[in-house]
């Protein structure tokens, strides 16, 4: 198994290609299609499997439809989310409508190259937010950053949603690398240490 993060587009999104046995997931694929396809191109022969949105705004999903034109991934997004187009209209920005294959809601589980993709709904940034837990691997998108965690006053974002999201994924294993939607990686263990003296 295998995670590389590729940072890309002007609000430089964490997009990370991750390969299970032969197959390949690319969570959020924000933009700069030609870098992550220049990336995709190191890993030699893998299956396309699954574009993972973790959430739907336009700086997490830019580069969605060159990649499902160029390799066929199937693009898995929480069902609350899929309208993409729609909630980015919401904040005053165009993106192109967006084919989504699969919506998940929680608990919901993907096979992935042996493994088992563990979808956990964690709203707060937006209501229709999704975290993809495989193995020791969580993608939290913009809910849980390293030492903090995404705004929630854009539409559909709530508060109360985002503390119980958090303590839903403080509660994981302490040993889990958690990759989040900006900034650097952390731990479960190093993230519950933090928020016991910082409030959310
Ligand atoms: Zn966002």
């Amino acid at each position: 198994m295998d995670i590389k993060r590729i940072v890309v587009g002007p609000i430089e999104v964490n997009c990370y290609l991750f390969v299970s046995g032969i197959e390949l997931a690319v969570v959020d694929p924000g933009d700069e299609a030609e870098k992550i396809i220049e990336e995709i191109g190191k890993l030699g022969k893998v299956d396309y499997k699954y574009v993972l949105l973790t959430h739907g705004h336009y700086d997490h999903v830019m580069a969605v439809n060159e990649l499902k034109d160029k390799y066929g991934f199937k693009v898995v997004i929480g069902e609350k989310d899929a309208d993409i187009s729609g909630m980015n209209a919401q904040i005053g920005v165009q993106t192109p409508k967006t084919k989504v294959d699969i919506t998940v809601k929680d608990g919901q589980v993907l096979d992935f190259g042996g493994q088992r993709i563990q979808v956990l709904e964690t709203p707060g940034h937006t209501i229709g937010s999704v975290s993809y837990l495989i193995g020791t691997d969580l993608f939290s998108g913009d809910t849980l950053f390293r030492h903090t965690h995404g705004r929630t006053d854009l539409p559909g974002g709530s508060d109360e949603d985002m503390g119980d999201s958090l303590e839903k994924l403080l509660k994981l294993n302490e040993k889990i690398n958690i990759h989040p939607g900006h900034g650097e990686e952390t731990t479960v263990e190093e993230e519950r240490e933090f928020f016991k003296n910082h409030q959310f």
